[in-house]
């Protein structure tokens, strides 16, 4: 019998995430995220502001070389405007969230939504579908059943009538998306269906950042949403940022392995925080869910890290891959020139590995 494991995560869902910090220097203070927001300065460093909160159930921390300009405050006026518009589209918790209501509507009439979030839900489907639709935002019902969405009731495991009948609703060809005269529109093909768009809100997250404080003309920083980070430049004391993935297997949350961030964007998808257990056999079930299945994926593949040119592009892409398999995960990072690396479990160690072209992200954060 399975049994839910009750999380001592405070921070919930997404904190299984395993890119832990900003500059690698500052992952114990930067990972403590209830300390209050501060600004930091040395004789060799610049003066940075840094803060960080709480967004979409989980941290964030945001970091500008050089000061920002309107201060603690402003920064955290900047990142908390962005998440807001976020969470106002994609939230499948709050019922004023345009996503929420979409899923809310039991019909297969045409429903309307925000051009913007239309955008995202065709991006998010167009990656899924590059991994053999293993990214699939049709999982709500599934992602509800085994208790990690809004219904958080559960501390059994499903039977599998319920994830045939939960199955019934998922698939990317189970909704469309339909565009007439700028207008953007939503139809289920049945009325049950509902959309889950979680994988990509860090992801869309950090890059609304990003793109905001690019926009005002800064060249160094880092803004991490959890498993999701977006840098520039460098850090305070001139040096290429440093990012550290996170010891799957560490309960302090050990930096496994430091990398250069590179200007990229990077992001991280575990399976081994948020988990169901089954208490005889000791089996960990991920929060990823395998849509063709239904099941919470439980092969010995513990994170997925993806680095590319955007947050959302990686956190699309890492949950679907994470469903794959490390194996699956690395040969499509070969064949279509992304640098991802995988931690699994091998003979109770982590083992780890990864594309040829994640070498120099490695590299780099040996020679700082
Ligand atoms: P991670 O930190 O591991 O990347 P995310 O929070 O980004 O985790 O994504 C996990 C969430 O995505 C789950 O809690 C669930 O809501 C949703 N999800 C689970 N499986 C899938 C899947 N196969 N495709 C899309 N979304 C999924
Ligand atoms: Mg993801």
């Amino acid at each position: 019998m399975l049994k839910k494991t009750v999380l001592t995560n405070v921070f919930s869902r997404v904190f299984l995430s395993a890119v832990v910090a900003t500059s690698l220097v500052a992952v114990t203070t930067l990972t403590a995220c209830d300390k209050d927001n501060r600004s930091s300065t040395s004789a060799q460093e610049q003066t940075s502001t840094i803060i960080q909160g709480r967004t979409m159930g989980t941290f964030y921390a945001v970091n500008v070389v050089g000061g920002y300009k309107g201060g603690e405050e402003g920064l955290k006026a900047l990142a908390e405007g962005a998440f807001k518009q976020i969470c106002d589209e994609i939230s499948t918790f709050d019922k004023n969230a345009e996503l929420y209501k979409f899923n809310d509507f039991k019909s297969t009439e045409p429903f309307e939504i925000s051009n913007e979030l239309g955008k995202i839900i065709q991006d998010t489907v167009y990656q899924g579908r590059r991994i053999e639709g293993a990214t699939d935002i049709t999982v709500g019902p599934l992602v509800n059943l085994w208790g990690f969405g809004k219904d958080k009731k559960k501390d059994e495991a499903p039977s599998q009538d319920e994830i045939d009948k939960a199955l019934e609703l998922v698939g990317l060809d189970k909704f469309e998306v339909r565009t007439e005269n700028n207008k953007t529109y939503l139809v289920k093909h049945n009325k049950d269906i509902k959309l889950d768009l979680a994988t990509v809100g860090e992801g869309l997250g950090a890059d609304a950042v990003a793109a905001k404080l690019v926009q005002e003309g800064y060249k160094n920083f880092m803004v991490n949403v959890a498993g999701a980070s977006r840098s520039y430049g460098v850090n305070a004391k001139g040096k290429k940022w440093r990012l550290g993935i996170e010891d799957p297997t560490s309960p302090e949350r050990r930096v496994f392995v430091p990398i250069c961030a590179l200007d990229k964007a990077v992001t991280t998808a575990g399976s081994y925080r948020n988990y169901f257990k089954d208490e005889t056999t000791g089996k960990i079930f991920s929060h990823a869910i395998d849509p063709k299945t239904g099941y919470p994926v439980f092969h010995k593949t513990l994170s997925v890290t993806v680095i590319s040119d955007s947050a959302f592009e990686s956190d699309a892409l890492d949950t679907g891959l994470l469903v794959l398999g490390a194996q699956k995960a690395l040969d499509w990072g070969k064949e279509h020139g992304y640098a991802i690396a995988t931690i699994e479990y091998d003979n109770g160690k982590p083992l780890f590995r990864y594309t040829d072209n994640f070498k120099q992200y490695l590299d780099c954060a040996k020679q700082q």
